[in-house]
């Protein structure tokens, strides 16, 4: 059973149809993929049927943009019930924080000689519901001023960099809450990823566990080098937390995170979906 259990698309940030998505998973010689796209749903409906036909198992998930002191902290739930109104209230307030923040980026970037409009970003966007700096990107790349998405974050749109405009994300421990009221299981993605380690310490993550149930971490995750694997791996392991693994696949958006790069174990993929039926969640299909 190859699982992996982390995977964006055209919804959010990736560049695959729903549809694509699947139909790429299916050539990567996988047997299940969770989709997990940003602060939304939208794409589950069309990854589950495409899924039906090709005879690959989707889990229907979703990357929360939280944050814990001043840090982003991307939490994913998997199985919620999409129609679970605290939930659907908080994504509502994540994306409308997504498109808020437009115009302050595209001002920034213009007062760097960089032009390109609010609407241009939102076409790029397309479908997705939810608008980023990946989209922003998009557009710097249409328009010749950066090579690809990569060389965007570095020089632009990254965190410290001129052209970055933080946005609302929810406290970590009421992303949690509001997962588990929408029947889902609780998963921090690449918790050490991006120079997060310094935040989400053992005694932090063993309060998530012990306050509000935090279910499981991503260990195996392109952000994290061997030695952080391991050393994540066993301290899952001494908290009692389901320990998984995935490509965080974005289709063109991001190199080096091919489908299947990392997989999920079948025992840790079954404790998931176990928890899922316990709680009256969305199974996978
Ligand atoms: P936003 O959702 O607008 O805060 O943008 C964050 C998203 O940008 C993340 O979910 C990643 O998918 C993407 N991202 C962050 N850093 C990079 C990078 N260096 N290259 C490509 N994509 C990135
Ligand atoms: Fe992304
Ligand atoms: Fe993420
Ligand atoms: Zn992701």
């Amino acid at each position: 059973m190859r699982i992996d259990l982390h995977t964006h698309s055209a919804t959010s940030d990736g560049t695959d149809t729903p549809t694509g998505l699947v139909l790429a998973a299916v050539a990567a010689g996988l047997d299940v993929i969770a989709l997990t796209d940003h602060d939304t749903f939208d794409g589950i409906p069309e990854a589950q049927e495409a899924g039906r036909r090709a005879g690959l198992e989707v889990l229907g998930g979703i990357e929360l943009s939280c944050e814990h002191d001043g840090r982003p902290v991307h939490l994913i739930g998997y199985g919620c019930d999409p129609s679970a109104s605290p939930l659907l209230d908080e994504l509502v307030r994540l994306r409308a924080g997504r498109a808020g923040r437009l115009q302050a980026m595209v001002d920034r970037l213009a007062a760097l000689g960089l032009r390109l409009t609010v609407d241009e970003v939102l076409a790029k966007a397309g479908v997705s519901p939810s608008v980023g700096r990946p989209h922003v990107a998009d557009v710097l790349v249409d328009k010749g001023y950066v090579a690809d998405r990569a060389e965007a974050f570095r020089d632009y749109l990254a965190d410290g960099r001129p052209g970055f405009v933080p946005r609302y994300s929810t406290p970590l421990g009421r992303g949690i809450d509001l997962l588990h009221r929408a029947h889902g299981v609780a998963v921090i993605a690449h918790p050490w990823g991006r120079g997060n380690r310094e935040v989400m310490t053992a005694p932090y993550l063993e309060s998530l566990v012990r306050s509000h149930g935090l279910e499981g971490i991503e260990v195996d995750h392109q952000d994290h080098d061997p030695e952080t694997r391991s050393l994540l791996f066993a301290m899952g392991g001494r908290l009692g937390l389901i320990r998984t693994g995935s490509s965080d696949y974005h289709g063109r958006g991001k190199t080096d995170h091919d489908l299947g790069c990392n997989l999920t174990r079948p025992s840790a993929y079954r404790d998931i979906v176990r928890r899922i039926g316990e709680r009256g969640g969305e199974l996978p299909r």
